[in-house]
């Protein structure tokens, strides 16, 4: 069999530093989960190996194999020689991908839907139409979604009810914010899908909290930021999605770039890897998440006042992956949350770091092994007492809630919805 150049030179040197002595499996929500060494990274590395030499081919089950991985770095981060297993792992999906090709639905999400705004927002307004008229429900009662493929009836239980209007159309009339004649910073502001689509009380929120701050927001044309195709080994639509991005946004001239999306946030880090180009990295050092945006540049302060016989609700934090390791990451959303008080009563909860099994699109492609890693922080939201569970990823947010559907004491929402609700009334916006 053919010998195969899998890794950049850069990975084989990370690739090459593993002494195979497993701490990772300590590190990995899947092994916690399943129990299965062959998804951790020690295992998908022997793999690798055998596959690079050409000992053994991609087939069904080593494809399964390797797409059963969050990508959510546990491995890096807590192995002794700092081996990036997630970076390995994603390169050999791409590979994965090249040899075997894409999947239908895959491709077609990746290739028609998520590369291709003007059908992105046609099948919002699908997915509201279908729930106004209670097509979703009707179809859900009368078992015929199950008929569908697996993956799409999991997905359609997880996805709320679709907003009329996206973000853009909500804010049309708001930005950009004319009545800003000398405004501290302006930032260009990447929606990132979910909060554009589903969410779009999230960007309301952003728009509503830096508008009260004197900040100047422009919402630049952009798509996807390229994470679910890239994250899936499609790296023609991802890249592509990236590029796109980087252009509309090299146009702007702004202080900062901001997002809500923790997951979006690391696409943008890794934007001049993906590309290989450096220069890029003028553009992606001015990215920020909106938490250490709002409390480091900002420093936003509130004055929240109970009712005469209110009590504070009590708040709890999830840690998204791919924003608990950068900086200010970890402290920035619990700060602003305890800056909420006495509105909200922030409380820890356990595991908080700990990955909660969503990783975008894997909580899709895997919702059995995603609920699975999520069980250990539905329990410890239950126990924390809070009544709502606040986080700083949009996808994490849509795994917790439908994790924690049952629990009808308990509401999830972006940190940022909390915050907008502190500024004065008439600085919010009510969305019809
Ligand atoms: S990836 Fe790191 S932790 Fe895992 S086996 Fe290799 S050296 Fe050990
Ligand atoms: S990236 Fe996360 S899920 Fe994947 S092997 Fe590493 S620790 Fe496990």
């Amino acid at each position: 069999m053919e010998k195969k150049e899998i890794l950049t030179s850069e990975l084989q040197k990370e690739f090459n530093k593993c002494s195979r002595c497993g701490t990772c499996m300590a590190h990995c929500p899947l092994y916690e989960a399943t129990g299965m060494e062959a998804f951790v990274c020690r295992g998908k590395l022997e793999l690798l190996t055998k596959i690079e030499k050409g000992e053994i081919a991609w087939t069904d089950k080593l494809a399964e194999i390797f797409s059963t991985c969050l990508l959510c770095g546990g491995c890096h981060y807590g192995c002794p020689n700092g081996v990036s297993g997630e970076k390995i792992i994603q390169l050999a999906r791409k590979n994965m991908v090249e040899t075997r090709g894409l999947g239908p639905i895959k491709k077609g999400v990746f290739q028609h839907l998520l590369n291709n705004n003007g059908t992105l927002n046609k099948a919002g307004k699908l997915m509201y139409l279908s729930s106004k008229f209670k097509v979703r429900p009707l179809m859900r009662s009368l078992g015929i979604l199950k008929l569908f493929p697996k993956n799409l009836y999991d997905l359609e239980k997880m996805v709320p009810a679709f907003p009329k209007k996206n973000f853009r159309q909500l804010m049309a009339d708001k930005l950009p914010q004319k009545e800003l004649s000398n405004p501290r910073y302006t930032v260009a502001y990447f929606t990132g899908c979910v909060t554009q689509l589903m969410n779009p009380q999230v960007g309301v929120a952003i728009v509503d909290l830096l508008t009260a701050n004197n900040v100047k927001i422009i919402l630049p044309e952009q798509g996807c930021c390229g994470m679910p195709a890239l994250a899936n080994g499609d790296y023609k639509n991802g890249l592509d999605l990236v590029r796109k991005n980087v252009e509309s946004f090299q146009k702007e001239k702004v202080d900062y770039i901001i997002t809500d999306c923790a997951s979006c946030l690391g696409a943008w880090e890794e934007y001049p890897e993906y590309l290989q180009d450096e220069s890029v990295k003028e553009l992606t050092d001015k990215v920020m998440d909106i938490n250490r945006f709002l409390i480091e540049v900002l420093d936003v302060h509130f004055e929240p006042q109970l009712a005469d016989g209110e009590k504070p609700i009590k708040v709890t934090y999830h840690d998204p992956c791919h924003l608990k390791r950068t900086p200010g990451g970890k402290t920035c959303p619990r700060e602003l949350l305890k800056r909420l008080a006495p509105k909200y009563e922030f409380v820890e909860m356990k595991f908080a770091d700990s990955c909660c099994g969503s990783a975008g699109s894997f909580m899709i492609t895997h919702y059995d092994v995603a609920n699975k890693i999520g069980e250990k922080k539905y329990k410890a939201a239950r126990e924390s007492g809070a009544n709502i569970v606040t986080s700083a990823c949009p996808t994490c947010i849509m795994h917790l809630a439908d994790g924690l559907q049952e629990d009808k004491n308990i509401e999830v929402k972006h940190v940022v919805e909390l915050a907008a609700s502190c500024l004065p009334k008439e600085q919010q916006t009510k969305i019809k």
